[in-house]
């Protein structure tokens, strides 16, 4: 018989950090767009799995030295790997028992309304039925965590536990199962110190402004946030401050961005959250033992360092970047080679 405990129990052997599970009704209320009722009509739960960031995976960013970890091994290996592994085993489980269970990752893509600015995509699809919404529905993972009780939206509107702060990343099922579902999370973790808004280096985060939502009952407020900026947060800073690179930084498993780790909401949030002991993953070491390195001035010219000079530039060991960027360009490297240029790091 699968109920809550052991589906609980199969999915952190699996190696989900966190479970919690929601009846499909806390989603009432929720717009045509955005209720996942319309995708799985017949689900009775909604089992959410957590999957923590290492701490780890942000200190290359934080030292300012290593950027390919944290959107590999803490953004898209997660999204993409993990969690659809635990997921893809959790699914097959439920239907071995015979509940048919609709899997989610965080994977966007088709949705009728753009994730990041929350507009209307016109002239994207339409419905197939008279009364369906527009395919695709786009589900809200941190509504859904927030429904099974796994914690709370921060004023950062990055979802906070108590195990992890602002570290983790979701995944979702429904299942026809109906399971004991989760209280919702009642404890306060986000204390209003504003230092995701203050560090934020997009400004995304209104210090002023909030947006108030009901979700099953329960009235939740986050700061305003602009999502533009936050794109341009995401991918070094407005002016590039946070973003070493000169030339574009390659994708990793499709995701080529968060050059900004996470500055201030989620680096700043659980150093935080850390220092005041909220939170029950602790360190033997804080994140944090003195302010991050100064934020970078590309107006400014940037001459090679002494050990650049005497080891490269002396030795007759330097070469152009663009080579690199050529590389990288599978576009570019396909049109030379048909064209017949050799790359020079390949040919
Ligand atoms: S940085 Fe402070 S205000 Fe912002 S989400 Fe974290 S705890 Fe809340």
């Amino acid at each position: 018989m699968v109920t809550a405990e052991s589906v609980k129990r199969f999915c952190r052997e699996k190696g989900a950090d966190l479970v919690g599970i929601a009846p499909m009704t806390r989603w009432e209320g929720a717009p045509k767009q955005f209720d996942p009722r319309a995708i799985a009509p017949r689900a009775k739960s909604m089992i959410v799995l957590g999957f923590r960031i290492a701490r780890g995976a942000l200190r290359g960013i934080e030292e300012g030295t290593l950027y390919t970890t944290y959107p590999s091994m803490g953004y898209a290996a997660l999204n993409q790997i993990y969690a659809p592994m635990v997921l893809w085993n959790l699914t097959n489980f439920l239907e071995d028992h015979g509940y048919e269970t609709v899997p989610l990752l965080n994977a966007n893509g088709g949705e009728a309304v753009n994730p990041v600015t929350g507009n209307f995509r016109a002239g994207w699809s339409i419905p197939v039925a008279e009364g369906k919404p527009y395919p695709d529905v786009l589900v809200h993972f941190r509504i859904a965590a927030f429904l099974a009780g796994l914690g709370q939206i921060g004023y950062s509107k990055v979802f906070l536990t108590p195990q992890f702060g602002p570290r983790q990343r979701f995944a979702l099922c429904m299942t026809e199962a109906e399971l004991e579902p989760d209280p919702i999370f009642e404890g306060e973790i986000c204390d209003r110190c504003m230092q995701c808004a203050k560090q934020c280096p997009a400004q995304a985060i209104s210090m002023k402004e909030t947006v108030k939502v009901t979700l099953a009952g329960h009235e939740i407020e986050w700061g305003k946030l602009d999502p533009l900026a936050c794109e341009k947060g995401i991918q070094g800073g407005r002016e590039g401050e946070l973003n070493p690179f000169l030339k574009e930084y390659p994708r990793r498993y499709g995701y080529g961005r968060a050059l900004g780790g996470g500055y201030g909401c989620i680096r700043a949030c659980m150093d935080h959250l850390e220092k005041r002991d909220r939170l029950t993953n602790r360190f033997r070491t804080p994140f944090r033992e003195g302010p991050p390195w100064a934020k970078l001035d590309h107006s400014q010219p940037h001459p090679h360092t002494p050990d650049i000079v005497e080891n490269y530039e002396k030795t007759g060991r330097i070469e152009d970047a663009e080579a690199y960027v050529t590389y990288n360009k599978r576009d570019n490297y396909a049109t030379d080679k048909a064209a017949g240029k050799p790359n020079p790091l390949v040919d």
